[in-house]
């Protein structure tokens, strides 16, 4: 008998800039969806700092509703 399968595997993260496999992945957004809980995004360390901050997807639904409020106006 082996205890082979009871271990979690261990999560792989990877990095959202530069696309590497991470093993101390730093939060640097979330994503939320409709249909689901969302998942969170991750970047190495060194990456980190030069990711920008995840748009809120609110504010993307709003430009969105302007956008085609103003095509429709035109
Ligand atoms: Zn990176």
């Amino acid at each position: 008998m082996s205890s082979e399968g009871t271990r979690t595997p261990k999560p792989l993260r990877m990095c959202v800039r530069c696309q590497r496999i991470i093993d101390d992945p730093v939060l640097v957004g979330e994503v939320h969806t409709n249909s689901g809980p969302g998942w969170n995004v991750y970047a190495c360390w060194r990456c980190a700092p030069l990711v920008p901050s995840a748009p809120d997807p609110l504010e993307i639904i709003e430009a969105a509703e302007r956008r085609r409020r103003e095509r429709r106006s035109r």
